[in-house]
């Protein structure tokens, strides 16, 4: 199926008081409708900076230094910020991790929706109530109508996450970015969360971007998946290739952390060694000071992606040798 979303080549520069740093280069994907793909990395490897770069919300200090962003068959990354406002609000929802920053605590949920509903479908308050509460009923709130005049303090935070998830989807969008949207959640309600996303997803043909640090939610989550290092996608393909046999070792390190659906997640702590900071990346292979399988040439030539069975990885081990 033709791509909803194409990323192709994304490059952001911040503006420090060292200079320009590169925080994310040469990031390419695509989306499809109805497709959910995941964004999974470390804390600063660039993957909510791709997100905001799609969508135009970078802060002051970042830009756009490469490559486009096409939805839809239009380039949008070069829109004016009026443009682009509509887009979002229209075409494009949003999911953060913490479901109060979305909800505004003075309004009670059915106000939000219908202000929503009624910016940007043409729909008569009676209509938009109506559809509020559909949408209610269909990220799984009992009792939706009565809800609707309560307040978000008034729900739990999983089902406020479901609120959030209507307001995402109140104005019809076809994309919908989901940045850490289980994070704050129990386990239990993170899996509840995820499924909701995945069904209605399907049902509307959305096309979704998951951002995550967590391979669990991926897993549970994704049809493919692409993992960020040091603001590089390293490693993209199907989620079950991709999850049974990594062909990059920081991916195979990320399976490493994988907990159990129960019980506490962690961090990411399989990998020894960190990240580098922005503007610290080292030459070559930035994965080298950590890797187990580091050879010569990894400290001095980048591998950009190459084939790896079904997925991409940009690791010198498929440069025609198979990973060991
Ligand atoms: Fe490791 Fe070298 Fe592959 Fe980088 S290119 S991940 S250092 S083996």
């Amino acid at each position: 199926m033709a791509a909803l979303l194409e990323v192709n080549q994304l490059c952001v520069e911040f503006q420090t008081r060292h200079g320009r740093v590169r925080a994310l280069d040469d990031v390419s994907f695509s989306i499809a409708p109805g497709e959910i793909l995941g964004l999974v990395g470390e804390s600063g490897a660039g993957k909510s900076l791709t997100g905001a770069a799609i969508v135009g919300l970078l802060e002051p200090s970042a830009h756009l230094c490469g490559g486009s962003v096409v939805f839809d068959g239009q380039r949008i990354d070069q829109l004016p910020d009026a443009s682009l406002r509509h887009l979002r609000g229209r075409h494009i929802g949003s999911i953060f991790q913490d479901p109060l920053t979305a909800l505004n605590p003075l309004y009670t949920v059915g106000a939000q929706l219908v202000e929503t509903i009624r910016t940007h479908l043409p729909l008569s308050t009676a209509d938009a109530t109506a559809r509020a509460v559909q949408l209610l009923e269909e990220t799984g709130i009992q009792g939706a109508a009565a809800r609707l005049a309560q307040y978000p303090h008034q729900f739990s935070g999983g089902m406020r996450q479901r609120v959030v998830i209507a307001l995402a989807l109140a104005a019809e969008p076809r994309l919908l970015i989901a940045d850490e949207p289980t994070t704050a959640l129990d386990v239990s309600v993170q899996a509840q969360v995820i499924s909701l996303l995945r069904r209605l997803g399907r049902q509307r043909s959305l096309a979704v971007l998951l951002v995550t640090h967590d391979m669990g939610v991926i897993a549970e989550a994704c049809d493919r998946v692409a993992v960020m290092y040091a603001g590089r996608i390293v490693e993209i393909g199907p989620v079950r290739e991709v999850i049974h046999a990594p062909a990059h070792p920081y991916t195979a390190g990320l399976m490493g952390s994988i907990p159990p659906m129960t019980g506490e997640r962690e961090r990411l702590l399989q990998i020894d060694g960190a990240m580098p900071r922005l503007g610290a990346t080292p030459g070559g292979c930035a994965f080298h000071p950590r890797c187990p399988h580091v050879m010569a040439r990894c400290r001095t030539e980048r591998p950009e992606l190459l084939p790896a069975g079904a997925s991409r990885a940009a690791c010198w081990l498929h440069d025609g040798e198979a990973f060991r």
